[in-house]
């Protein structure tokens, strides 16, 4: 059986915050170009030389590139359950995947944030792959969005997606806002979201152990 195959016989429901494509008009498109280069030079750059008379437009692309999660994922919207029969005796065993490298944009500044992901679950009959997994943290990621919600995201999708006996989450990330503002000395934050079988300390202990044996977290 292929790949595509199991997803034609198994489709899932798809997750109410899987897709959401943006339209932008043409027409809109080149006012906001636009107007970034009014705030460009406002800000003391020079719109006439050749390495910036594209710049607006250029950092508009990159902007809506690195929104792309609100067009959402078909890809996540599928599910291999037959790969994922578990025997009763694993029921339990946690299954942890990571790092997930990921950025995102902080909502209060619209300036990057940017680290790894750690996710762990207990699967009941269905299972992720790390690259589906790696989907779902950039599914959220790629929005303007604050840490600790990116981690409900992802936590509360998975459970949507696999319907596991609980989920773990685990980010750590660099926010640039802080880091250039000079408003904090450099530093990692971490932030967590528990589903499930994870309100047991043992288990998110283990979890926590898992993840930060990864030299990505070193000794967070
Ligand atoms: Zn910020």
């Amino acid at each position: 059986m292929t790949s595509q195959e199991i997803e034609n016989v198994f489709p899932l429901q798809r997750p109410a915050a899987v897709a959401m494509p943006r339209e932008i008009p043409a027409e809109d498109w080149a006012r906001y170009t636009g107007y970034v280069g009014e705030i460009f030079q406002a800000l003391g750059m020079e719109l006439d030389r050749p390495g910036t008379e594209r710049t607006p437009e250029r950092f508009l692309e990159a902007l809506y590139e690195a929104t792309s999660g609100y067009d959402g994922d078909p890809k996540l919207s599928t599910l291999f359950p037959a790969e994922a029969r578990r025997r009763p005796e694993s029921e339990l065993a946690q299954i942890v995947e990571g790092p997930i490298a990921f950025h995102a944009l902080c909502e209060h500044h619209a300036l990057p944030f940017h680290g790894f992901a750690y996710v762990g679950y207990i699967a009941r009959d269905s299972i992720i792959g790390i690259s589906k997994l790696t989907r779902l943290v950039r599914l959220y990621a790629r929005r303007f969005t604050v840490q600790e919600r990116l981690a409900e995201q992802i936590a509360d999708t998975l459970v949507e997606l696999v319907d596991p006996h609980g989920v773990a989450v685990y980010l750590s990330a660099e926010h640039l806002c802080s880091h250039m503002r000079g408003v904090e000395e450099p530093s990692s934050t971490v932030t967590t979201g528990w589903r499930g079988a994870y309100r047991d300390a043992d288990l998110r202990r283990e979890f926590l152990d898992e993840a930060r044996r990864s030299a990505k977290v070193g000794d967070r």
